[in-house]
C-alpha cells in the first residue's frame, strides 16, 4: 500500500515488529455511544425480517444467521438505530447495523449457557465471526478434516503486533482453544507460527511450534506452506485446498474464552500507528469507529492525511474517520501528508526491482502491462497473476511509483468477477 520512503525511513526495514515481553493487558477505551457493524450480506428483506431499527438487542445476540449457520453477534446491549447499505471494497456490498449502546449491559441467553450445548454440529451458529475473522466454515465442513491447521502467532504485516501479543499474553487461552479447535475439526496437528524470538519457543511444552523468519513476509500463510512445510499452493488456489488451514492466535484465544469462560467474542486488539510511526496496541469493542479511537488516544488528522486499515504493505485506505473496527481490523494507521509519496502515470522503466523482490517470481513488470489495459485473463494465463501471494513488496520498491499492488488487486477481482459471470451463462 505504503511506497518508500515510509515514515521517513531512509532504506527498507521490512523486518516484523518482536514483541518480546508477555503483554500486562491491552488498554481499553470507553464503551462507545454508537457501534457500527457490518454484516457481509446486501441489504434484503431477508435481513430485514431478521432485525429491524428499533429494536432492542443484548450482547451476544444474533444479528443475523443464514442457512449456513453463518451468524454475526451483536457486539453491544443497546437498540438499532439504523440499518442501510453499505458499498466496501471492490465492489462489496454488506448491511450497516448502528446500535446506539446502552449503559446496562446484558449478555443473550444463548451466551451464558454455551459451554453446555456446545458442540461441533452447532458451533457455526457461533463462530461465523470471531475476531480474526476465522473461515470456520471450510473448517467445520469439509468431508475430510485438513491434515493440519497452523495458529498465526505473527501478523500478516509490519508494524502490526495483535497476534504475537496474544500469544505472549494470552497463551494459556490460545492453548485451551486449540484442544477446543481438535474437537471441533478432527485435526490432530496443530501448529503454531512464532517468531525466533518469541517467549513461545521455552513454554511451549508439547506444541509444535514452526519458526518463521523476521523477514517479513516469511509469515504470509503461503510462504509458511512453502518454506516451512515444502509445498507450493498453486495459482488461484488456496492453502486450505493443499488440505493446511491457518487460523489467527487472537482467534483462537476468542474461541477459548467464549467456550470456558461465556466471554462474548466482541473485543478486537487494533495495533494504532500514529503519524510517527508508533504502535500501541488497543482492545476496543467490535464496531468502534476510527474516530473514537483517535480522539481517545490524543492523534489529530488535518487535510491530506491518510488513514489506512491494516498494515503498511497490504493495508487499504479508508475514506471517512467513522468506519468502524471489524472483526479483520488489526491495524489503523495514520500516515501524515507530507509522507505520502505520490503515485505517477509515469511508465516502467523496466528497472526489474520488482521482479527482484516478489517472492512468487511474477514477472511483475510484464504483469503490470496487461493490468494497465485490463487484459485480466491474459494477465493469469500468461504472467501468473493468480500466484501473487498479495504481499506488496512490487509496489514498495518500484522507483516509477506505480501502484502495482492496487492494480494486482483490482486484476485478480475483475478476473475472478469475468469467470463467476461466464461460469453463470453457461
Ligand atoms: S506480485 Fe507483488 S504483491 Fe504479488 S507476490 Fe509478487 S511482490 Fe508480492
Ligand atoms: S519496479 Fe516499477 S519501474 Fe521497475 S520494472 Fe517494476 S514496475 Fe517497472
Amino acid at each position: 500500500m505504503i511506497k518508500k520512503p515510509f515514515f521517513s525511513m531512509g532504506a527498507p526495514r521490512l523486518k516484523y515488529p518482536v514483541v518480546k515481553r508477555p503483554d500486562p493487558g491491552f488498554d481499553s477505551i470507553p464503551l462507545p455511544e454508537r457501534v457500527t457493524v457490518y454484516i457481509k450480506r446486501p441489504l434484503s428483506p431477508a435481513v430485514e425480517g431478521l432485525i429491524q431499527a428499533g429494536e432492542r438487542v443484548k450482547t451476544g445476540s444474533r444479528l443475523f444467521f443464514d442457512d449456513e449457520g453463518s451468524c454475526f453477534l451483536s457486539p453491544v446491549t443497546g437498540t438499532i438505530a439504523s440499518l442501510d447499505e453499505f458499498a466496501g471494497y471492490m465492489d462489496t456490498r454488506y448491511t450497516s447495523v448502528t446500535i446506539e449502546t446502552a449503559s446496562d449491559e446484558e449478555v443473550h441467553e444463548d451466551i451464558k449457557g454455551l459451554s453446555s450445548v456446545f458442540s461441533p454440529e452447532n458451533a457455526a451458529a457461533f463462530l461465523a465471526d470471531l475476531p480474526g475473522s476465522p473461515d470456520f466454515k471450510s473448517f467445520l465442513k469439509r468431508k475430510e478434516p485438513y491434515e493440519a491447521i497452523i495458529v498465526e502467532g505473527v501478523d500478516d504485516d509490519l508494524l502490526i503486533r495483535v497476534n504475537q501479543a496474544v500469544l505472549e499474553g494470552e497463551l494459556k487461552d490460545v492453548l485451551e482453544g486449540i484442544q477446543i479447535l481438535k474437537k471441533l475439526t478432527g485435526v490432530e496437528q496443530v501448529y503454531i507460527s512464532a517468531l525466533p524470538s518469541s517467549s513461545l519457543r521455552m513454554k511451549s511444552g508439547d506444541v509444535d511450534v514452526i519458526e518463521v523468519s523476521e523477514q517479513y513476509p516469511s509469515a504470509l500463510p503461503e510462504m509458511i506452506m512453502k518454506n516451512k512445510l515444502k509445498r507450493v499452493v498453486p495459482a488461484g488456489k488456496k492453502c486450505s485446498d493443499s488440505g493446511v488451514g491457518f487460523i489467527k492466535a487472537e482467534a483462537v484465544a476468542s474461541l477459548a474464552k467464549l467456550i470456558n469462560k461465556g466471554e462474548v467474542p466482541v473485543y478486537k486488539v487494533v495495533t494504532v500507528i500514529d503519524k510517527k510511526g508508533s504502535a500501541r496496541n488497543l482492545r476496543v469493542r467490535i464496531g468502534t469507529k476510527v474516530c473514537d479511537i483517535l480522539s481517545h488516544l490524543g492523534i489529530s488528522t488535518s487535510y491530506g492525511d491518510r488513514i489506512i486499515a491494516g498494515g503498511p504493505m497490504r493495508g487499504k485506505s479508508i475514506y471517512s474517520e467513522d468506519m468502524p473496527v471489524l472483526w479483520d481490523t488489526d491495524a489503523i494507521m495514520v500516515q501524515p501528508g507530507r509522507e505520502i509519496t505520490p503515485c505517477h502515470d509515469t511508465p516502467c522503466i523496466n528497472c526489474g526491482e520488482c521482479v527482484r523482490a516478489c517472492p512468487a517470481n511474477i514477472p511483475v513488470n510484464m504483469l503490470i502491462r496487461l493490468l494497465e489495459n485490463r487484459l485480466y485473463e491474459m494477465a493469469v494465463s500468461e504472467y501468473d497473476l493468480l500466484s501473487c501471494i498479495e504481499c506488496g513488496l512490487c509496489s514498495y520498491v518500484c522507483v516509477a511509483r506505480i501502484p502495482l499492488f492496487q492494480y494486482i488487486m483490482l486484476g485478480k477481482n475483475e478476473y475472478l468477477k469475468l469467470k463467476s459471470s461466464e461460469g453463470s451463462n453457461v
